[in-house]
């Protein structure tokens, strides 16, 4: 889609640090990190939200965690744990318009496990 910005990472015409790609999903570490590890993995197809998911969308739903918990794993946080969290709509937060889930992990300890506008 025109001026989204993710749009233009999955196009190759805004660079990022890709972390893993196939057909269906793309997945890129986050510019502003809020974790030592935080990532971000989407659908290439041009979705706004969760909203807009339906039934249609059930495998690609299933395939955004299954895919969640590998780079969970190449990132060397699936022992120690992760958050996964969909912002949704602008009262949830969600600044891009291009359906995103954050995995979020790697905190040396609970202290420091306080993430920005996230539970
Ligand atoms: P949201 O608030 O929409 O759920 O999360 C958007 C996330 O995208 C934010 O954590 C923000 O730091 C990240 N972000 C915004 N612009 C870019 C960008 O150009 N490149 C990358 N890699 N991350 C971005
Ligand atoms: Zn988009």
């Amino acid at each position: 889609m025109n001026n989204c910005i993710f749009c233009k990472i999955i196009n190759k015409e805004t660079p990022a640090e890709i972390v893993y790609e196939n057909e269906q999903i793309i997945a890129f570490k986050d510019i502003k990190p809020s974790a030592p590890v935080h990532i971000l993995i989407l659908p290439k197809n041009h979705i706004p939200t969760v909203n807009h998911l339906g039934e249609k969308d059930r495998e690609l739903i299933g395939e955004l965690i299954l895919t969640a918990q590998k780079i969970a794993k190449t990132q060397g946080v699936k022992e120690t744990g992760y958050k996964l969290v969909f912002n949704v709509g602008k009262g949830g937060g969600q600044i891009i318009d291009h359906l995103h889930l954050h995995l979020l992990g790697g905190w040396p300890n609970e202290k420091e496990r306080n993430v920005p506008g996230m539970p």
